[in-house]
């Protein structure tokens, strides 16, 4: 549960008033809570406390320092997908030996930059990347630690551009393939050991459904790999989701009473700890969303209003560049004004200030009627938002701020036009 909600009018995270942050900060700000990071964090920890279980946090939904290091003092490994990821981790404060490294297209010095830094395993998606890791590893006269990504074939029900454990994906080798790669590392790869198997289906997952699935149809395979290799663990991915229709409501337990169907940390944990505490070894899981995504809002303030034949428009100061997941994947995020309306509705489309008809937070939406200056609230902005932000069009990256209590420190400043030309030079 979230810590965004109206109190005396206002929209507080925690016990700051939004409408403080923004007009200290201005905006477009991210504005994240500790409180339900950490309690998220504690609620996976309990949930899979039967099992040998570790949470590995997924850094690619939100890679802010202080969110890292909070990550990290709470106890958290790290799922990386870079070289430049295992370095925020690192200098962040975090453990590089408590990192898996996911990926399909590692380069050599990645590679090399991970064996230095004596990672927990890499998460390897090929044959030929194991044949190079082989051969990077034998060249630093080191061995280095592989699991294999397999692809179970299941649908995840989700969007196309977020499912990933189909045969028609990029990512992982082939169900029907995996116990040969296996016995080829055994028999022809010297300087890999194989630590575990891992598997991660998609992303923004609603239904327990296909993690039960795939966590059957992969279990025979795991349990061959600990009598034929002793896999030590086996990370089951991430993919849980978070409620985006609905965000602001599901900061209350009714919400969830009235939603037993929504996926919990419990009831995921309640339909995998039966098939996994027999085997005994070490589970891993990696969720991102759903430990940062409804943790934070994103502040933007209303610009213009323009009524079109067809259309009202609300424009606001954040667009695609902050956060692109309506244009990307036609993800969904409730917007809320700061200061509380009451029954003055319309339908509206909000858009931002890029040149691109894609630059949309929401389309003929039912919200407040906002006026030019108010401050609105993007909800559930966490995950997937700063994290995919660009410069585009010269727009300065958004500042961020993390709430604790009644406290807030700004944990990146807004950046400048100056940074955003800094290594741009003329030709000599
Ligand atoms: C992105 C990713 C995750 C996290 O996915 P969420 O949907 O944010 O939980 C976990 N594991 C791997 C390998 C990933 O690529």
């Amino acid at each position: 549960m979230h810590s965004f909600a109206y109190k005396n009018g206002f929209l507080y995270c925690e016990d700051v008033n939004l409408a403080d942050i923004a007009a200290q900060v201005g905006t477009p700000v991210f504005v994240y809570s500790k409180k339900t990071i950490t309690d998220d964090l504690r609620e996976f920890r309990e949930a899979l406390s039967p099992l040998k279980a570790h949470v590995a946090y997924a850094v690619k939904a939100c890679s802010n320092k202080a969110i890292l290091n909070l990550m990290a003092r709470q106890g958290a490994g790290f799922d990386i997908v870079s070289g430049g990821e295992l370095w925020r981790v690192i200098n962040a404060g975090g453990d590089s030996t408590q990192c898996t490294y996911a990926g399909v297209a590692k380069t050599e010095p990645e590679i090399r930059y991970a064996l230095e830094q004596n990672i927990y395993c890499f998460n390897c998606e090929s044959e030929n990347e194991l044949r190079e890791i082989n051969r990077i590893a034998g060249e630093m006269g080191v061995k280095a630690p592989v699991a294999v990504r397999v692809n179970p074939n299941v649908d995840a029900h989700t969007h196309k551009y977020i499912t990933t454990g189909t045969n028609e994906n990029k990512f992982g080798v082939d169900i029907s393939r995996i116990e040969d790669v296996y016995a080829m590392i055994a028999a022809e790869l010297p300087h890999l050991h194989i630590k575990g198997l891992q598997m991660h289906i998609g992303s923004q997952l609603t239904d327990k459904q296909p993690f039960a699935a795939a966590v059957e149809k992969v279990l025979p395979i795991v349990k061959k790999f600990i009598t034929l290799y002793g896999i030590e663990f086996w990370s089951i991915g991430g993919g849980i989701g978070i409620v985006y229709d609905g965000c602001l409501e599901s900061g209350k337990p009714e919400w969830w009473a009235a939603h037993p169907e929504q996926i919990t940390i419990q009831s995921y944990a309640a339909e995998l700890i039966p098939r996994l505490q027999p085997l005994g070894i070490r589970i891993l899981v990696e969720p991102g969303r759903r430990l940062v995504g409804n943790a934070a809002a994103m502040l933007t303030t209303c610009i213009y209003e323009k009524k079109g034949e067809a259309k009202t428009f609300k424009m606001i100061d954040a667009g695609m560049n902050d956060i692109i997941r309506p244009a990307l994947y036609e993800g969904y995020h409730e917007i809320w004004p700061v200061r509380e309306h009451q029954n003055d509705e319309i339908l509206a489309d909000i858009v931002g200030p890029i040149c691109e008809s894609g630059d949309f937070q929401a389309q003929n939406r039912r919200i407040a009627d906002v006026q030019p200056g108010e401050v609105l609230a993007e909800m559930s902005a966490g995950a997937y938002g700063f994290s995919m932000a660009s410069t585009y069009n010269s727009r300065p990256l958004a500042a961020e701020v993390l709430v604790d209590g009644d406290k807030w420190s700004v944990i990146r400043r807004r950046q400048t036009l100056e940074q955003i030309v800094e290594d741009e030079c003329l030709p000599e």
